[in-house]
């Protein structure tokens, strides 16, 4: 029961218990600008430096190893990442391959999500999973909803489901303003991956 002391008071004059000073949230970072798996990043490392424990599960592997791929090793085993996409391909030539690897990812992820064994879980690009119809929103909210109290799960990608959109807790959409792609420049090491 909370005290009275604890409760809050509305503008209407009701009293209600305060929201918790800690609960899970469902983060998305969409939108077409760059950024959306950098702050999921920046994110893993600000919990990390609170000693708690982050995986991070790439549903689409690019041409390069990524940076954080490989300076995850130096963060283990507070830090776990990953990479498990054969290719850059989504807009494929094969997509029943690219709906059973993503299944196979998502098998992992929920097993993550659900094991209660991390504080943080980023899905990078599950959203783009998801808008290519290779992973369904309502699945992945019945596993969101079914986990721990105080995980954290981060969803990035273009393209978040409305579905997805409305049961986060934390939407953020990034907007391209500028992006050096469009005057040639070419995606660097450090920068892109
Ligand atoms: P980052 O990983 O740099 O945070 P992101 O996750 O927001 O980027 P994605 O949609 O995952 O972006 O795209 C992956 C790649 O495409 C990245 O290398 C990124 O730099 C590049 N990119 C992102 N936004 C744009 C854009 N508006 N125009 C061109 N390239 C982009
Ligand atoms: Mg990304």
């Amino acid at each position: 029961m909370t005290e009275p002391e604890e409760r809050v008071q509305r503008a209407s004059g009701e009293r209600v218990a305060p929201p918790p000073k800690r609960t899970g949230l469902v983060i998305v970072n969409t939108g077409n600008g760059k950024g959306k798996t950098t702050a999921a990043l920046g994110l893993a490392f600000r919990a990390l430096g609170h000693r708690m424990r982050v995986v991070m599960i790439q549903f689409i592997k690019g041409q390069w190893t990524p940076g954080e791929i490989k300076a995850a090793s130096r963060l283990a085993p507070e830090l776990e990442v990953h990479a498990l996409g054969d290719g850059f391909t989504w807009v494929t030539k094969n997509p029943e391959q690219d709906r059973a690897t993503t299944r196979k990812i998502w098998e992992l992820a929920s097993e993550k999500i659900l094991s209660g064994a991390y504080d943080l879980v980023i899905l990078d690009e599950a959203n783009v999973a998801m808008k290519h119809g290779y992973l369904d929103p309502m699945e992945v909210i019945e596993v969101l909803g079914r986990r721990g109290p105080l995980v954290h799960v981060v969803l990035t990608g273009r393209g978040a489901p409305p579905e997805i959109v409305e049961f986060a807790d934390l939407v953020s959409e990034i907007q391209a303003v500028k992006h050096p792609y469009k005057q040639g420049v070419r995606a660097q090491k450090g920068i892109e991956f």
